[in-house]
């Protein structure tokens, strides 16, 4: 049963993974949005795999994707050999990508994690520029790799680990409801990105030209947040005029979430290097980097790995990214993401602990803070860990798996699966509304 799991998970697995504690269930069975544990008892998954479960679990185009794989002896690794199936996957993935970056894009497998891909982009634009640090963001998640750990901003992860990469320059990232450089309105915006602009031309900053410049457009692990369009605008515009790099990471934002097939869509920029990883592989593990061809300095053998030649993942994928053009599941999620962003707003006015609901399409978050102290210079409120572990639990008990986020592990994350029906989202925001209450008795 669940209880015999879970002490035999804790008895032999690394502390190094804490979360499941906080989950403590054992998942027999998935389908959709519903896995079953092994007691037999359902909830409704808004984990999804951090995101990686686009149309959720065991979705049949993703299961008949594999099936057929597998019925027509496809091999199923090929190192860097390619397939049918891989050109198939490239083309549907360069359909998707804005037509004037496609243009120009290669693509490097990479694999099998977000932070192969994260440390691959990092090698690339070091090679293509000869420069030799790297600009990344307060709050920002990249991996925990030792290059993609350098660029994470979050202390608790690396304060421990002697010898990450030492040249990083983390700037402040627009987080409107703490941060003073992203105070609402153009103006905050203003202020955040004159800031950045300045560091990187100001001799006296300390800040070598950077090999590149690595910002995620909705910050997921650091707290559901999204950078403001202008702010990001304001990025690529610096770094173009300041000949610098930019790395969008769309590990989790990737693949329609945010209501874009990517998420620096709706800032209408266009980046040098993509990061993709999580829903792109359908399920299963696969990372590639899509970058400006003009980046393209490595050494032919310059970058390998065994485990970049995964056909099922490709299959898998191809079927995912296929399914959500067909069905317009970005438009979907955007649509669905604001009816479930007005719910978990009508919680917040019923209640008093949530200092801001914010996010993107189905990416959305709570910022849990304690509205018994007095709010500071910019309007927020002090951070409430313990009651957004509360929350956690009572909405685990009433069903509904959510993660929790942010600087301080004070958000509670919304990832529903792109699939996630209307009725589906009214009882996530009933849920957590009734969790919200249990938890401030
Ligand atoms: N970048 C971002 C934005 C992520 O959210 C993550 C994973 N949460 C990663 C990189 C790292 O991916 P992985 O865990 O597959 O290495």
């Amino acid at each position: 049963d669940n209880a015999y799991y879970l002490e035999s998970q804790t008895r032999r697995e690394s502390n190094a993974r804490s979360y499941p504690r906080r989950i403590p269930v054992a998942i027999r069975e998935a389908r959709g949005i519903h896995v079953t544990d092994a007691d037999g008892r359902t909830y409704l998954d808004c984990l999804s795999g951090a995101g990686t479960l686009a149309l959720g679990h065991n979705h049949p185009v993703v299961v008949e994707a594999l099936r057929q794989a597998l019925d027509s002896s496809l091999p199923l690794h090929t190192l860097d050999l390619t397939t049918p199936v891989k050109e198939q996957f490239v083309d549907e993935l360069f359909s998707q990508l804005p037509p004037e970056f496609a243009k120009r894009a290669k693509i490097q497998f990479c694999g099998p994690s977000g932070a192969d891909a994260v440390e691959a982009a990092v090698k690339l634009v070091k090679t293509a520029t000869g420069r030799r640090t790297m600009a990344a963001f307060h709050g920002g998640y990249h991996g925990m790799t030792n290059g993609a750990l350098s660029l994470t901003g979050a202390l608790h992860a690396k304060q421990h680990v002697p010898g990450l990469m030492p040249d990083v320059h983390f700037l402040p990232y627009p987080y409107t409801y703490r941060c003073p450089f992203g105070l609402g309105g153009e103006q905050g915006h203003e202020v955040g990105s004159k800031y950045v602009e300045r560091v990187f031309a100001d001799p006296s900053s300390g800040i070598l030209p950077p090999a590149g410049v690595i910002v995620e457009a909705v910050q997921g692990e650091g707290g559901v947040i999204p950078a403001p369009a202008p702010w990001l605008r304001e990025l690529r515009r610096i770094t173009t005029g300041q000949q610098i790099p930019l790395i969008l990471d769309e590990v989790q934002t990737g693949i329609g979430r945010t209501g874009a097939f990517l998420a620096f869509e709706h800032a209408g920029i266009t980046p040098d290097v993509i990061v993709l990883s999580k829903a792109i592989g359908g399920s299963l593990p696969l990372a590639v980097v899509v970058y400006d061809e003009s980046l393209d300095s490595w050494e032919p053998g310059a970058h390998a790995g065994t485990f970049r030649g995964n056909q099922l993942a490709m299959a898998a994928g191809l079927a995912v990214i296929r399914y959500i053009r067909e069905n317009g599941l970005a438009l979907y999620a955007e649509q669905v993401g604001g009816v479930l962003r007005r719910k978990l707003e009508a919680v917040q006015s019923d209640t008093g602990c949530i200092g801001e609901v914010r996010g993107k399409g189905l990416m959305l978050g709570a910022e849990i803070v304690d509205r018994r102290l007095p709010p500071d210079c910019i309007g927020s409120y002090p951070q409430h860990p313990e009651l957004a572990r509360s929350v956690q639990r009572h909405c685990l008990a009433r069903g509904l798996i959510l993660e929790l986020g942010g600087r301080y592990d004070s958000v509670v994350r919304f990832l529903p699966p792109l699939t996630v029906t209307e009725e589906q989202i009214e009882e996530i925001a009933a849920i957590f509304h009734d969790a919200v209450l249990a938890a401030e008795r």
